[in-house]
Parts: structure tokens; sequence; C-alpha cells
């Protein structure tokens, strides 16, 4: 069998490999420029290259279009899920990213997703909306057309569009307002058949991961907007990520989301000071307040320090239906309120600084010396008060004495004021105690690439999705949802793999594995190229084969910045009979005799 290299000037050569046709991709002909400069608002790597190494171009903040070599990573990346998800019994469908209101409006996300959803009208003035993700869609699919328990288990997916109309699309393809998703859904009778239906999904992730060649930790996660219980996170460790996660020497690890601090146990307060209202002229800052405790009140066994006091954060939270009411946060001033951690405690609703308005709506609070007294549920005020873990039963604080320049000093929880409940909003620090006891947790970036959610039966009930069980009795389905960000692994992996000089992929997602570069004009030199880029294709190998009249330097530049895993040069060690084999990710640089580099090729991929 003979193939035909495709473009003008191609040449035939013998078939070696068994798997079909193989064309070579001539660089002259390639859809593809690259760029000197990089994109204005490139704040990460992998965002940089993929757009000056002409893999994605931007058409609006957040949506990109998709060049061919782009395009080819993508399909890459689709057909290692695609294979793990077939490999796992999930059955792949694929449904509409434009859908109809109602079924949101069913399980209430219509509201809940908040401005984070791109809602539209159809020319009949119903409402629609471009799907962020499909759990509805496939409750009521399963609904329509399963009713027993011997339907089940089932695990359903589809690779495919995704719109959330995020507050700041940043960092090219990792946080897009359109970008393709992976999602699946499973469906079970009872607890123990989502547990399975779950370990599957989980196996299966790790299975991805790992073919993607990322390094990447598997975290404790909340449920955000999804509700549900039992969830984690595939994050992939990169600094250029948004999560922050933290790790135990024991074992834990987590999303600082998900970090739980346990109330400490109640200490006995029998023998402690009274609380007494002290002068703190100018003391709105904790900084400031404890300077002048430790000028004015010295405590005399050790100096006071940011970790004695309460800080009081008054917020004014919004619910989903646009209700606000003001929240006071007790925590010690060393800690700040982390605003993730916040909003993973209040969603759906969310929470935003109290303005001078505000205050001026409620007397009782004043700025900058805000005390427990002015708070509660039980308060002149009402405004809610919930408190760190860390203000358990019997801690004693340093607090306002809400009267302007004025503090409490020994003021005791549990004696002297009680909280309407605990909040865990508090920064969650290096060296802190990990949960379980397993040791101090250290801090660390990732990229979350994957989530995995028991969701329970929360879409089933809202939806009505029930069959009958083994004794004939109408059941809830128990389900689960998953997700993989298929476009932003793209930008994950290049983000990891790439360096100062360009992309460099890994030989399993490259759109090519092999470049083969010419640097010289005499019709020998690009003879052995067109041979060798030839012998290389038909041992089924994807090659790229740089034909360009262009100078030397501009071809080795432009290979690393494009990111082939190999580069074959057939330059002016051709008169001695070599070539040179590069490994654009080891820098390594061989030279080899003309017959022998499809075998040098051959082992470094080990095809
Ligand atoms: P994030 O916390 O990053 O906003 P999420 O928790 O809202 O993500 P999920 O609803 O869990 O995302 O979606 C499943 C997967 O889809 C995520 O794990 C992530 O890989 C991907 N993903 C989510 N939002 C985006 C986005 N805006 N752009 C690209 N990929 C995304
Ligand atoms: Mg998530």
């Amino acid at each position: 069998a003979w193939n035909q290299t495709r473009g003008a000037g191609g040449v035939e050569f013998p078939c070696l490999g068994q798997e079909g046709p193989h064309v070579i991709t001539r660089l002259s002909q390639l859809f593809v420029r690259t760029l000197r400069d990089d994109p204005a608002d490139a704040e990460v790597s992998s965002h940089r290259w993929l757009v000056r190494a002409g893999y994605v171009r931007r058409v609006a903040p957040g949506i990109y279009s998709w060049l061919p070599l782009g395009l080819k990573v993508l399909q890459k990346v689709e057909a290692i899920v695609r294979e793990e998800m077939e490999a796992m019994g999930a059955q792949e469908v694929r449904f509409p990213a434009l859908l109809p209101r109602e079924p949101y409006e069913t399980t209430g996300r219509w509201t809940e997703y908040g401005e984070n959803l791109f809602r539209l009208r159809d020319r009949r003035d119903a409402d629609m909306l471009l799907g962020p993700t499909h759990e509805e869609m496939f409750t009521l699919m399963v609904g329509d057309l399963y009713s027993s328990y011997k339907d089940l288990p089932l695990s359903l997916y589809q690779i495919q569009t995704k719109y959330r109309d995020e507050a700041r699309p940043r960092a090219g393809l990792l946080r897009g307002r359109e970008f393709v998703m992976k999602d699946s859904y499973s469906f079970d009778v009872d607890d123990a058949g989502l547990a399975a239906s779950y370990q599957a999904h989980r196996d299966a992730y790790i299975r991805i991961f790992d073919r993607l060649g990322l390094e990447y930790v598997i975290v404790k996660a909340t449920s955000g907007a999804m509700g549900g219980s039992a969830s984690e996170e595939f994050l992939a460790v990169l600094p250029a990520g948004e999560d922050t996660f933290v790790r135990s020497p024991g074992g834990y690890a987590a999303n600082v989301e998900a970090v739980t601090v346990a109330p400490a146990p109640a200490i006995d307060f029998t023998d402690a000071p009274e609380a007494t209202v002290v002068d703190t002229p100018g003391t709105p800052t904790i900084a400031s307040l404890v300077a002048v405790l430790n000028a004015e009140y010295p405590r005399g066994d050790r100096e006071w320090t940011a970790a004695d006091t309460l800080k009081n954060v008054v917020l004014k939270v919004t619910e989903p239906t646009g209700e606000t009411w003001p929240l006071a946060i007790g925590l010690p001033g060393d800690r700040e309120v982390d605003p993730k951690r916040l909003e993973a405690a209040l969603a759906p609703a969310e929470a935003a600084p109290f303005e001078e308005a505000d205050f001026a709506a409620h007397l009782a609070l004043v700025k900058g010396y805000i005390g427990p007294g002015a708070l509660g549920k039980e308060s002149p005020s009402k405004v809610k008060y919930l408190v760190d873990p860390r203000v358990s039963s019997g801690t004693s604080w340093v607090t306002g004495a809400d009267e302007q320049g004025r503090h409490v000093l020994h003021l005791v929880t549990g004696r002297d004021f009680t909280p309407d409940g605990f909040i865990d909003v508090a920064e969650v620090r290096e060296g802190d105690p990990a949960p379980d006891g397993s040791g101090p947790l250290a801090l660390a970036r990732g990229i979350e690439m994957g989530h995995i959610f028991q969701l329970g039966r929360k879409y089933a009930e809202a939806l009505g999705l029930k069959v009958l069980d083994s004794n004939g009795k109408l059941v809830t389905v128990t389900m689960g949802s998953y997700g993989v960000g298929v476009s932003r692994a793209v930008a994950a992996v290049a983000e990891a793999t790439c360096d100062d000089k360009g992309l460099a992929w890994p030989l399993e997602l490259a759109p090519y594995q092999v470049q083969v570069l010419v640097t010289g004009k005499d019709q020998e030199m690009s003879q052995t190229a067109e041979d060798l880029a030839g012998q290389l294709s038909g041992v089924g190998l994807d090659v790229l084969y740089d034909d360009r009249k262009a100078s030397p330097g501009v071809k080795f530049t432009d290979a690393e910045v494009l990111g082939m895993p190999i580069a074959v040069v057939v330059g002016r060690g051709l008169k001695n009979g070599v070539v040179e084999v590069r490994n654009r990710r080891t820098g390594e640089r061989r030279e080899v005799p003309v017959a022998e580099a499809v075998t040098a090729v051959r082992e470094l991929t080990g095809r």
C-alpha cells in the first residue's frame, strides 16, 4: 500500500504502520500564525502561549475560538475523557445548550444561579437559558424513559459546551464564560448504589488525570449551589490556580472552603476576671488597639496580641430573592474573614461590606467599636451574630464596647454574651492544625480540574424522578453529578508544561508528536526531510513538517513556541549523513545517522 502526502510536491512513501492512511501536515499550509507579542490581558503563561502559538483566539472576554492546533489538543483531551467514561460503563448523550426556564425554575436554580446564568428570551417571550450544567435535564430525561429499579444503576455523560457569565473571566481558557465540560450523572435506587457509582467515577477520574500527566490532589470540597453532600475536587497543583487547598503530613487534603474548625471544648470561667469597660481613644483598628492595650493596660503575664481581641465584622447579606439582612461575624482579631469561605458558607446568598448608609440605619453599631453587646437576635439591633468556632464558651476577649473610643476587657463567651451560632469562615493559615488531628496544614494553590458530588435526592425530588423498587414501592432515585473541565484541562496542561520559550506538550496531548524542520535550501535537504516526515508518519506518528522558506532561526523559535515534543532537524549535518533529534521537554539533543532517525524517534515516543 502507498500513501499520498498532502500538499503540492508531496512524495509517496511506503506505509509501515497499521493505522490507515497517514498524511503529513505542512507548516506552510497550516492555518496558524505565531505572534511576537503577549496578549494584553495575559496573566498566566498558558494563556500567553496558547494565544501566541496560534492555538486559540479571543472573541470576547472569556470566549475563545479554537484554531487547528488548539482543536487537536482539545480533541485529544476529549478522547481520553471519553475512553475512560466508556470504560466505566457510562453512556454518551448530548443535550442542547439552549434550554427552557421551567426545569431550572422548579429546582430553584433559575434564581439561585444569580448573575452567572445567561438568560435570554425567544420571540414568543418565553424565558430561556444557556446551560451552566445539566442536572435538571438529565433528571427529566431519565424520568421520561425509566420507571423500575431494574433499569438502574445508570450513568450518562456528555462532552458539551457550557455557559456561565463569570464575574471575572480570567487566564484565557482557565475561566471562560463559554467552556467545554464533560458532565455525567449517576442514577441509583439506594445510598449504597450511589456510593458505588461515586467510587466508579472517582476511579475513572484518577485514570483521566493520570493520563493527562498532571500533578493533582483529590481534596474535600463544598458542594456550593449544587446542593448535596459528599463531594471532592481534583485540583492540578499549580501556582496559577485560583483555588487554595491545604494538606497535612497525615494525609488530610481539602479545599480551603471545605476546611472545618471544630469548636474548642468549653473552658471553665469561674475564676475569670470581670468584664471591664476601658477608654481606648483612637483605636478603630486591631493594631492601634493592641498598642494602646500594652501601653495603658498591661497584662503582666505577657503582651496583649491581636489574637486576644474579638473583631466583629458586619456584612450585608443578599438572598437570591433580593431580600437583604445584616450579619455580624465575630472572630479573633488576628484573622480575617476569607471571602471564598464566606461565599461557600452563605451560598446561594451573597455578602457585601456594610456601607455608611447601612451603619446609618443601625445606630447601635459604632463603627470601629462594635461589640457583642450590640449584636444578636435578642439584642435591640436584632443583627444576627455568628462567631468563629474559636470563640467557644469560656474564652475571654477584648472587644468593642459599642461606644466611640471604648473597649471591654475580659468579656467571656457564654458568661457575658451568647452568640446566635457559629460560622466557620476565618482564613485558614499555614501551620493551623488539620481538623482530623493529622498534623499542621500546608497551603498550596491549584486549578480545579474535576468535581464529583453525591447529590442525593434533591433534583430527583424536585423533578419527581421515582422508580418502583424490588418491593413494588415507589422510591425517589438518588443521584451523583460529576464534571471535568475539558477546555480548562488544555490550559492546565499547557500551564504545567510550558517554559519561557513556549508550549511543551506531553506526547499524549500534543497536536503533533514530531516536528520536522529543514534548515537549508538545497534539494537534498528538503528531500531528506520530506522522506523522514513520511516515514515517521508511516509508523503512526502525527507529523508536522516545517517546509517554509524561512530562516533557520525563525524555524527553531517557532518550533519551541508551538511545543511539539520532538523535533527532527535536517540541516548542515546532512553532509556528514546525520540529522539532529531534539526533545522539547528535556532540551536534550542528539545527532543520529539519517537511517537511524526514525528508530531514535520511535524510542522517544514508544511507538
Ligand atoms: P470554579 O470553582 O472553578 O468556578 P465550579 O466549582 O463552579 O468551578 P463545577 O460546577 O464543579 O465548577 O464544574 C465542573 C468543572 O467544570 C470544574 O471542575 C472545572 O474544571 C470546569 N469549569 C467550571 N467553570 C469553568 C469555567 N468558567 N471555565 C472553564 N472550566 C470551568
Ligand atoms: Mg466545582
